[in-house]
């Protein structure tokens, strides 16, 4: 079989650039190990303007479901009251605050696309078994045999990507020393649509609201702080309802609750021969500000935009080397802006804390003040 590009794993960033690519007239042929695996995983996504606008521009943003949109953020530090609130209000912006979806409805949304899409060929339940770039381009035979060449090869697989194992590519990491509890609520009292962080000194706990009354919960926890009593399944809500003085009302918890090792990182490198990697296989941020998925758009948006102005070749060697140049300084900066954040909003320090609390109550009065900050947050914390 013959192909323009070879995309492995058709998470939402692989569907997302197929479709793209697409658009550019590329012939692209998907190879997935197990969609319907994937689609069972069901997350909450903190979509920002940025996403939104790459996602109406491959026209599935119409299409997918049970969109929420933010209308404000508010952040706490240490105590859930008015004094320790910085507030963040689509007024405040002249752009929204960011949307909510879940993983399921813009996956079928991009799945339904892909289906329809003359230019891209889907093969699922299929794995690269091997690789070879010796004649300039890129030979990959699937696990059932199929060999299939191609211009280049799109690793999109998530955080365990098996070409940077083939070709023994390493990340660097950031150890958060921490667990996140992942799982949902359902509570009485109406939220407003709007989303909460709470920074306390174990870590900072994200509230996105799936519906008025519902939220998606991100605990995470410094492993110093873990006590199984009170982050169990029996003692949660009641954890959940102590740290909000009871603003949401009754708590019950409404999906299982998955907990696992938090930790970020960076590929080496986003580019080998005619080999690059997008979205989580590149690099996987603290959840703290939901970016992970945003930063794999931005990854999409920058393919994009080199393929629309560079002049060189297609098939030149060098063709995407400014992707991965751009992208691997852009991503690292925003691993590292979540870092700090992580780590100076946990640090107990009784000056430090002051300080934290008077410059939130600072940038609460100061109308550019947010406005910078949500236009950061929308531009997926790129400074470019
Ligand atoms: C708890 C939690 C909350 C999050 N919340 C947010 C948020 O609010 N906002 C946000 O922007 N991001 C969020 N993220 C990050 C986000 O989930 C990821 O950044 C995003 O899912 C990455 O998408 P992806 O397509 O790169 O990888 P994945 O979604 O992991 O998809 C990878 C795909 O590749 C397939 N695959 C894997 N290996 C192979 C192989 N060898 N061969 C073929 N196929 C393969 C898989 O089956 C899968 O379909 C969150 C992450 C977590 C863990």
């Amino acid at each position: 079989m013959r192909t323009d590009l070879i995309i492995v794993g058709s998470g939402i960033i692989g569907m997302s650039l197929a479709l793209s690519l697409s658009m550019k007239k590329k012939k692209v042929i998907l190879v997935e190990k197990n969609f319907f695996n994937n689609l069972r995983v069901n997350r909450i996504y903190a979509i920002s303007e940025k996403t939104k606008i790459f996602f109406e521009n491959i026209d599935i943003w119409d299409n997918t479901e049970n969109i929420n949109t933010l209308s404000g953020m508010n952040l706490f530090y240490r105590k859930f009251n008015q004094e320790n609130l910085l507030s963040l209000a689509k007024k405040d912006s002249c752009s929204n605050i960011g949307y909510i979806v879940q993983s399921k409805d813009i996956m079928s949304s991009l799945k339904k696309k892909v289906e329809k899409d003359e230019n891209i060929s889907f093969l699922d339940n299929s794995e690269i078994k091997s690789l070879d770039e010796s004649s300039g381009k890129v030979t990959a035979v699937t696990s059932d045999n199929k060999k299939i060449e191609s211009e280049y090869l799109f690793s999109c697989e998530g955080i365990n990507s098996s070409m940077k194992k083939k070709l023994s590519i390493s990340n660097i990491y950031d150890n958060y020393n921490s667990k996140a509890l992942v799982f949902n609520i359902d509570h009485t009292a109406r939220n407003n649509n709007i989303a909460y962080q709470i920074f306390l000194k174990s870590g900072p706990i994200a509230f996105l609201p799936i519906s008025e009354n519902s939220f998606s919960m991100v605990v995470s926890i410094k492993n110093r702080y873990i006590d199984e009593e009170k982050f169990d399944k029996d003692n949660i809500c009641e954890y959940i309802k102590n740290i909000t003085n009871n603003k949401f009302g009754e708590i019950k918890l409404s999906t299982k609750l998955i907990s696992f090792d938090l930790i970020g990182f960076d590929s080496e490198k986003y580019k080998h021969g005619k080999i690059l990697f997008v979205g989580d296989s590149a690099h996987s941020v603290h959840p703290l500000a939901g970016m992970g998925l945003n930063l794999g758009i931005s990854d999409i948006i920058e393919l994009d935009r080199v393929m629309k102005e560079n002049k060189n070749n297609f098939e030149n060697n060098n063709y995407f080397s400014g992707y991965a140049r751009k992208q691997r300084i852009i991503n690292k900066k925003a691993r590292q802006q979540l870092k700090f954040i992580e780590k100076i909003y946990s640090i107990e320090n009784k000056f430090l804390n002051k300080f934290i609390l008077s410059s939130m109550a600072k940038i609460q009065k100061s109308q550019f003040a947010k406005e910078k900050i949500i236009k950061h947050a929308n531009n997926n914390l790129s400074f470019f």
